[in-house]
């Protein structure tokens, strides 16, 4: 092993501009006390990344030479958590810091997702535990003991080139972990930076593993790719690395390239509106992806009970193919029958009036501006929706005030996300799919839990 050691690039504190300031108090203070207790502490991953941007981090994560065990015992306020990784939070009020202890390379990755590692061969060096992260931008660490960045894998020059680039040979890094191909498409997105042409090269040849991978991970990767900035970029890239098609054949399918253009304008609105600092729930940017599947809809010659009868079978069939949970299912299929009552009933007061008043009208109203507010002809009958909703006397809802970070299959609930849904409460359609009668009431979705 001696022969593979390498000189890692130290950036001296004078060099970078990373200071201690900008890290997280609590952070901090977890960092010098491994420090005062004779233990390498380093920040690592997104934030020292983040930082060097110039950019805010969402988290910090801490990587140390000491172990689960002895790190529960220097932090009374710990638990040990994860099943893919063992990791320590260390709780602070409501926040916690995420400590991990170095790791070697190997991480062989179950059909699961799950980590089956030898309890003796997991840990590692600092050395080790660069090289098994996913790209170079992301395997940089602060050292708490003299502020320097520790650089084994080239990332700093990477951000200073904008690159996203797989650590090692990216063929063989994708076909270990096929998410880190998604991974990829979200980096480059998020930053604007671009692929380093091999690790391009490799995802233009590989992305069909990707369905070789856990679908958990998967949709979590893709609605972090929906959910952060510059998303229209983001679905772009997965569309033109096939990764679109590869995961979602039947959607693809069902809304055609126009409809994909169509989804790719509407997160253009979104990010624009991000930027002005309103954010849209993932219910929302769910429902999004199917409001292609209205284009055919003709208010003057369709019946609602039927347009709508179809869109919610379509919704639900192809949200399952999607591995969407029910929840994100329900929400977008309640917001795109919310879509079709908008365009059916304007004329009719009666419904307009119940329509405005429930719990449902502001995130349908917020889905209606970003799919089809461009749409002079729906000019007026916009004018009438919201002269009664403005009846009401109370803001219009919808957006949430921070990005929405929430994991779609857990709801643990990160450190610093937005955590607002925007859905709503009572009324209860009685008789469910079939009953076609039945159109004007606004239901709850059912609450099912996904986890499975
Ligand atoms: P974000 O800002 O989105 O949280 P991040 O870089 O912190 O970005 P995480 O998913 O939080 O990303 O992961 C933390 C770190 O763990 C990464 O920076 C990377 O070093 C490592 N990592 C995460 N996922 C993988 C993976 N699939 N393969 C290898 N390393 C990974
Ligand atoms: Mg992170």
């Amino acid at each position: 092993m001696e022969s593979l050691v390498t000189e890692p690039r130290i950036i001296a504190r004078a060099d970078h501009p990373i200071s201690r300031q900008d890290v997280d108090k609590d952070t901090l203070r977890v960092l010098y006390r491994l420090k005062d207790s004779n233990y390498d502490a380093f920040l690592v991953g997104g934030a020292v990344r983040d930082l060097l941007m110039f950019r805010k981090p969402k988290d910090f994560d801490v990587a140390t030479d000491a172990r689960p065990r002895e790190l529960r015992r220097l932090f009374k306020n710990s638990r040990e958590v994860g099943r893919r990784f063992r990791l320590v939070h260390v709780f602070f009020g409501p926040k916690n810091v995420e400590v991990a202890t170095l790791r070697s390379a190997v991480e062989p990755v179950d059909a699961d997702g799950d980590l089956y590692v030898d309890e003796d061969n997991q840990w590692g060096t600092l050395e080790s535990d660069a090289f098994r992260r996913d790209f170079t931008i992301n395997a940089l660490y602060y050292d708490i003991r003299d502020f320097a960045i520790i650089d084994y894998v080239g990332g700093v020059q990477d951000i200073e080139a904008k690159l996203v680039r797989a650590i090692g040979d990216p063929r063989v890094r994708f076909q270990e972990d096929p998410v880190r191909m998604l991974r990829a498409i979200k980096f480059a997105a998020r930053f604007g930076y671009t692929l380093e042409p091999a690790t391009a090269a490799a995802l233009a040849e590989l992305h069909a593993d990707v369905l070789k991978a856990n679908r958990h991970r998967v949709t979590e990767e893709f609605f972090r790719i929906l959910t952060q900035a510059n998303r229209a970029a983001g679905m772009r890239l997965l569309a033109q690395y096939g990764l679109l098609n590869d995961l979602y054949p039947d959607w693809v399918h069902a809304i055609g390239q126009g409809g994909i253009d169509q989804v790719v304008e509407m997160l253009e609105r979104v990010d624009d509106e991000a930027e002005q600092d309103r954010y849209y729930s993932i219910e929302t940017i769910a429902a999004a992806l199917f409001i292609p599947l209205l284009d055919t809809v003709d208010p003057a010659k369709d019946q609602f009970n039927r347009v709508a009868g179809r869109v919610t079978q379509e919704v639900r069939q192809l949200g399952i193919r999607m591995d969407l949970p029910k929840r994100l299912i329900n929400t977008a299929v309640e917001l795109l029958r919310g879509q079709l009552y908008l365009l059916f009933f304007a004329h009719k007061e009666q419904r307009v009036r119940r329509f405005v008043e429930s719990p449902w009208f502001d995130p349908t109203w917020r889905l209606h501006l970003l799919a089809f507010g461009a749409i002079p002809e729906l000019a007026e009958l916009r004018n009438t929706w919201l002269t009664f909703r403005k009846r009401l006397g109370k803001p219009i809802g919808g957006t949430v005030p921070s990005p929405d970070r929430r994991d779609i299959f857990s709801f643990r609930g990160r450190t610093g996300g937005g955590r607002n849904v925007d859905r709503g409460g009572r009324g209860g359609r009685g008789g469910g799919d079939g009953n076609d009668d039945d159109d004007g009431q606004w239901a709850e979705p059912e609450l099912v839990d996904d986890e499975s």
